[in-house]
């Protein structure tokens, strides 16, 4: 301020005589901006922190933007008495009234002449917050970096400066990058001079992924509420193992779950009825309140398992009331030493679903995953109010990079939310700027204001951004959201992989009604900025239109394979490629001008198998990228959504195909896991390759199919099994698999999964694919399945005998000559995880149908 002290009298000076020339046409109204030239000059309190002054800087920027003029920024002790202010922040003596303001709820008020813009804001505690390092592909943090814009909490009077530039100087944030903001020149700028507008957002926050920048310093996070105005320490679900480290477990293996008859830190699952672990992660919620955040969440670890030690089992045999029963004795501790904060009690998995006789009091909000509205529903009257978590709006989520909810879905998201006490939210993020924006405008807008119309926003996008071109785009949105993304995802329960999304949701005709659209509006666009944007659409969309014609054409490979749709197929394949050099390597100014999410598109594509990748930053990976052996990598994230064939295939090799021969039996084997009768020494055996070899057997006749799995087994006395009952956890034990689908003899979509472990009643029986894509419908049983099992520790060997009913399976005799599909596993789980595929491809995983090879009955 040093060096502008000399500069501010004479300037002050020259607005305080213009005011004098105001007449009283405008009496009404306090004049801020007259005929291009500052009518006011802005007032921070002496002691502003570092968020005050940074709202006053906006207020001058953007005024600056629109007008032409600055307005002069003065402390609160040297502010002049004889012209118009615009007071940024709590004055001195009073301060400012803030009784009906909630949340990070602001006001704007007129007194005297005086325009007062002020919220309810958090004390800064400590330095001001360092905020994650911008510049290109860094606007969308990834991890660490969001913690500490958790820790600030409400900053109202942001909120009140970026709801003046809305309402009286036509400013809008539509895009997070540098040309996405409009600031529509004007000469004259004032506020009415009886204002007085109080303003509560309808939610207390959206966190999770921070799609309009950073939480902190950009005023797009503040006009759009995609921040938190709650200081909360959120662990993206799970707490425990911040508070109780899995080294204790040399220690007090007794903290950790009793499971398959040991105590055990896998997973790092506590025993909910140890007096110990109770108080420990009672200290830990309460040593992180004491630290300064108001809200601390609370959630087991990840992919349950039980505890059956008999303390536990003695508490109650329901394992979710057992764990929601450790939930409450926390929170109701927590009710009396730190009366004044909030558990987020996370409900998931064992907990997801309230018991009546387990209550929970006012000091908490419960976080229901899923967000489905049966959940929603159940937890009313728990607690005092509820957040929700959905992740799969995560771009590393079921269809990956693509819409994933419409504008009109997020509007009724929105107001079912608000009407069923949801208060806040927790959204995995997307960074499809290019096909998505519209929607994360409207849902960013009206998670304030409830009460505008999600059509209105859509305009209001399309004629900032796209100028000219305004109505073909949005003839092109109303085309792409003409599925209902948000209601199939939930509707499929987010089974929906990469390449069903694609093939079900753009078939090649609704692709040609985009790309006839987006010419339109490729030719409307009149100016630099406009072409610039619609270009951003128009890179994304063709992520669209390449995979569309490749995954169409590859279904059609899979089917019949012959040379000319393999050609077609490889030309897809080869555009696809051409399009992805291209993206990757779109240079840093044009992405921070005008492609928000490109640093996460790059690394959607980049990744492979890589999910380490899904964390950093593309500033940080870009360099490391092999551009050169780009085009045989898959796409996607590793966590829940990639996609490697048809990218992967190598067209210049044969098709290699796998085929598993089972045999007639001569007369039925008996199922006692010995593998004695003749009948096993006529049927070939398939050997599947791991560290230790395992070899499946197979006969048939009319009735039945048969099979003989021998696994060797160096570590036969570390074998991890246990008895169980039908369909439990099977897969956390040694165990074999066995798929098969009776429909298919070149592509299978659906088929039937057994787990086999050797150990009494260590069966799991299932369906994929039956009700939807890759919906596992465990509550299928084949009637008539036999199994016996046999541990050989002399011959370090163990196996399981399989009988299967066809009718079970709802298949024909098999006639000698017939090919069906299906895969043989096993998983090892002695020390480290050893998973053992016969046939792969497809993505990889075990349970791809694309992965199987041929059962060929002779
Ligand atoms: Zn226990």
């Amino acid at each position: 301020m040093r060096t502008r002290c000399c500069l501010l009298p004479t300037r002050l000076a020259a607005i305080a005589a213009a005011v004098c020339l105001v007449g009283s046409a405008h009496a009404r109204e306090l004049v801020l901006v007259d005929e291009g030239r500052a009518r006011c000059a802005v007032v921070v309190p002496d002691e502003a922190d570092s968020f005050t002054k940074m709202a006053a800087g906006w207020l001058v920027d953007y005024v600056q933007r629109a007008t032409g003029t600055t307005l002069p920024i003065v402390g609160e002790s040297e502010s002049p008495d004889d012209i118009s202010l615009i007071f940024v922040g709590h004055p001195r003596g009073t301060g400012a009234d803030t009784s009906e303001l909630r949340d990070d709820g602001c006001r704007m008020r007129v007194d005297g002449r005086t325009l007062h813009l002020y919220g309810l804001d958090s004390p800064v505690r400590g330095s001001a917050v360092a905020e994650p390092k911008t510049g290109p592909w860094l606007y969308h943090w990834e991890s660490g970096q969001s913690r500490r814009a958790l820790a600030v909490g409400a900053k109202g009077t942001c909120r009140a400066v970026t709801r003046f530039l809305e309402t009286f100087c036509g400013v809008r944030w539509l895009m997070p990058a540098t040309e996405g903001v409009v600031a529509p020149k004007r000469d004259r700028l004032a506020v009415p001079a009886d204002l007085d507008v109080s303003f509560n957002p309808a939610f207390s926050f959206y966190i999770g992924s921070a799609f309009y920048r950073s939480q902190l310093s950009h005023p797009e996070s503040y006009a759009n509420n995609t921040r938190s105005s709650v200081r909360i320490r959120h662990y993206g679900g799970h707490s425990y193992i911040h508070w109780l480290s899995p080294a204790e477990f040399e220690e007090h293996p007794e903290y950790f779950v009793l499971h398959n008859g040991a105590r055990s830190n896998v997973g790092h699952h506590v025993c909910p009825s140890n007096e110990s672990v109770r108080r420990i992660l009672l200290r830990g919620l309460q040593q992180t309140f004491d630290d300064g955040y108001d809200w601390v969440e609370l959630g087991q670890s990840d992919g349950h398992v039980p505890c059956r030690c008999d303390a536990c089992l003695a508490m109650t045999e329901d394992d979710g009331r057992r764990m929601l029963l450790l939930h409450k004795w926390i929170c109701d501790e927590v009710a009396r030493s730190h009366p004044d904060n909030t558990v987020l009690l996370l409900a998931y998995g064992p907990t997801g679903k309230p018991r009546s006789d387990v209550p929970f009091g006012r000091n908490v909000v419960v976080e229901v995953t899923g967000a489905g509205q049966d959940r929603i529903e159940a937890w009313k009257g728990f607690g005092r109010g509820m957040t929700v978590y959905h992740y799969w709006f995560d771009d590393g989520m079921g269809m990956g990079w693509g819409p994933k909810m419409t504008p009109q879905e997020a509007a009724q998201m929105v107001h079912y939310y608000r009407d069923n006490n949801v208060i806040g939210i927790f959204g995995g993020g997307g960074r499809a700027w290019g096909l998505i924006g519209p929607t994360y405008y409207v849902l960013g807008r009206m998670m304030g204001d409830p009460a505008l119309d999600h059509r209105q926003l859509v305009s209001e996008y399309c004629d900032g951004l796209y100028g000219a071109a305004s109505q073909p785009m949005q003839a092109f949105y109303e085309l792409l959201y003409s599925r209902k993304y948000w209601h199939l995802a939930h509707r499929r329960k987010l089974r929906w992989s990469i390449e069903e999304s694609i093939v079900h949701l753009f078939p090649p005709k609704v692709i040609h009604g985009l790309e006839e659209r987006l010419r339109r509006a490729e030719a409307a666009a009149d100016s630099e900025r406009a072409r610039a944007w619609v270009r951003t659409t128009r890179d994304e969309f063709d992520y669209l239109r390449h995979m569309s014609r490749m995954l169409h054409l590859y279904r059609a490979y899979l089917v019949d394979e012959n040379a000319a749709i393999r050609r077609q197929l490889h030309e897809s394949v080869n555009g696809f490629n051409t399009w992805r050099q291209r993206i990757v390597r779109i240079d840093g100014e044009r992405a921070l001008n005008y492609h928000p999410g490109h640093g996460y598109l790059a690394k959607f594509l980049t990744t492979g198998a890589n999910s380490g990748w899904y964390y950093d930053a593309w500033h940080d990976l870009r360099d490391k990228t092999d551009y050169e052996g780009l085009d045989r990598t898959g796409i996607g994230f590793s966590e829940g959504s990639s996609l490697n064939e048809p990218i992967t295939l190598d067209f210049d090799a044969a098709r290699p195909q796998r085929a598993f021969h089972l045999v007639q039996a001569p007369s039925p084997p008996t199922i006692d896991g010995k593998l004695d009768e003749t009948a096993w020494a006529g049927a070939p055996a398939t050997r599947i390759d791991g560290a230790t070899p395992t070899h499946v057997r197979g006969l048939y006749d009319g009735e039945n199919l048969y099979l003989a799995y021998e696994c060797e087994e160096p570590m036969i006395d570390k074998l991890n099994v246990q008895d169980l009952y039908r369909d439990g956890e099977v897969s956390l034990m040694d165990c074999v698999e066995f798929m098969v689908a009776p429909e298919s003899a070149t592509y299978a979509t659906r088929y039937y999964h057994f787990l086999v472990a050797p150990a009494k009643d260590a069966v799991m029986d299932l369906r994929t694919g039956f009700r939807s894509g890759r919906d596992q419908d465990e509550s299928w049983n084949a009637d008539g399945l036999k199994i016996g099992y046999r541990i050989d520790k002399a011959g370090k060997r163990w196996s399981i005998e399989m009988m299967i009913p066809l009718a079970d399976l709802r298949a024909a005799a098999p006639r000698s000559g017939d090919v069906w599909m299906g895969n043989l596993a096993r998983e090892r789980r002695i020390d480290a995880v050893e998973l053992q595929l016969w046939s792969q491809g497809g993505d990889g995983g075990f349970t791809d149908p694309k992965a199987f090879g041929s059962f060929v009955f002779d």
